[in-house]
């Protein structure tokens, strides 16, 4: 059986980036760039006034003064100054306006005691430069601003608009279907009759793909166990063109688990089946008809979280072209507060709770949990502790990977 790491090398060597596409800058939040932005002017493009008030010649007003001057003109944001400052004179200005020649600071306009017919009295010193930023200090025209890969946080959706770019070239989001299996399935509106349960993964699953970034195509109708209803839900998935399919359940060895099957059937090239890992062992992952990425997950909602955090999700990042180092799984060491006493004869991911931290590494408790049926436990958990294959005394103070 494959191991994790293994298993997530084969997944990474499909999940390329998809081909980038020009988007508007309305849709572009999020979305990570497929080209180098460029500045088409300099920034600010003109020496401008960061305060309203007055803007002065710092030589005229070297002292606390007050001084009295002659206002000139006045220059509010949107227009340009006309005159040039000569000794003795300065021009009313609005924040974001142009300076004037020979104008080297603004004055703010709470220092100004006394302004009337065309001349002002100014408190002091004026100091060069102050509250104005000169042409360019933010960047220069032509300088690369942006790079391929970057993401477009709401920053930068900001800056892309400052430099007139009114649509840009990125890495759309990956259309994903997930689509639950299970003759014991009802909806969530559904109270469930004897033996069955609500299908609680396919919300759940949307919710995970979604924060990873996915495009979720509408809700699936549930896959019951027959090899024909199992192949109609999935044909409608790949009609709609999900770049991902992600199911749940109908994996594992049972007479039902038809899921395998159907996929190899309808044209899915199975890549592997099943992996060292507890819980979700029966992990089925596959590629086709096109180029569909297909993620069997088995049914039980745990082995759905763990399978999503360690494959599904950090697929959903590469083909929206985030680096590697953005794409998860994030995993970081942390200390065992409690002793735990670990038995298994695979990796097993255990949900925990951070209940410190010690000089910047967290303290993580095991919680009391019931196995990969328990979501209830995993929704007061802030992560999973990895403990490697193999029965084991860990005394608290050790050292545990924590996903
Ligand atoms: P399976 O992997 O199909 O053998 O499913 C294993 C178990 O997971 C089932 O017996 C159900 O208890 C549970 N299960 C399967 N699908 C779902 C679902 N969509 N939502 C919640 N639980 C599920
Ligand atoms: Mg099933």
């Amino acid at each position: 059986m494959l191991s994790v790491e293994e298993a997530q090398r084969l997944v990474a060597q499909h999940a390329a980036p998809l081909p980038p596409r020009v988007v508007s800058l309305a849709e572009a939040s999020g979305l990570v760039l497929a080209e180098p932005v460029a500045a088409d002017l300099d920034s600010p493009p003109f020496d401008k006034a960061l305060m309203d008030g007055f803007a002065v010649r710092a030589a005229d007003l070297m002292s606390e003064g007050p001084i009295e001057f002659e206002v000139v003109e006045e220059v509010p944001a949107g227009s340009v100054p006309t005159c040039a400052l000569g000794t003795g004179q300065v021009t009313s200005i609005m924040t974001g306006a142009p300076l004037p020649p020979g104008a080297d600071a603004v004055v703010m306009v709470e220092h100004a005691v006394n302004f009337a017919d065309g001349r002002v009295v100014l408190k002091g010193p004026a100091r060069p430069g102050q509250n104005r930023l000169d042409r360019g200090r933010e960047y220069g025209r032509g300088a690369v601003l942006l790079r391929e890969g970057d993401v477009l946080t709401p920053a930068r959706v900001g800056l892309l608009a400052a430099v007139g770019r009114a649509s840009v070239r990125v890495v759309p989001r990956p259309r994903v279907a997930v689509v639950p299996t299970g003759d014991e399935l009802v909806d969530v509106s559904s109270t469930p009759g004897p033996g069955q349960i609500r299908d609680s993964n396919s919300p759940m699953l949307r919710a995970y793909l979604a924060e990873a970034g996915a495009d979720l195509l509408p809700a699936s109708p549930i896959g019951r166990d027959r090899a024909d209803a199992l192949r109609t839900v999935l044909s409608g998935a790949f009609d709609a063109g999900a770049d991902v399919l992600v199911l749940s359940g109908g994996v594992s060895a049972g007479q039902r688990d038809l899921v395998p099957a159907v996929l190899e059937d309808l044209g899915v090239r199975r890549v592997f089946h099943k992996v060292r890992l507890k819980p979700g062992k029966p992990l089925w992952f596959g590629v086709g008809p096109e180029r569909t990425l297909v993620f069997g997950l088995p049914g039980n909602p745990v082995s759905g979280v763990v399978g999503t955090l360690l494959f599904v999700a950090p697929t959903i990042r590469a083909v929206r072209g985030l680096s590697e180092g953005e794409r998860g799984p994030f995993r970081k060491e942390a200390i065992l507060a409690t002793p735990f006493t670990h038995r298994g004869d695979r990796p097993t991911y255990h949900p925990g709770r951070v209940v410190g931290v010690d000089a910047g590494v967290l303290r993580v408790e095991p919680l009391a949990w019931a196995g990969s049926p328990d979501l209830f436990t995993v929704t007061r958990a802030d992560g999973f502790l990895h403990f490697p294959e193999g029965d084991r005394e860990y005394r608290a103070g050790e050292s545990v990977a924590w996903l």
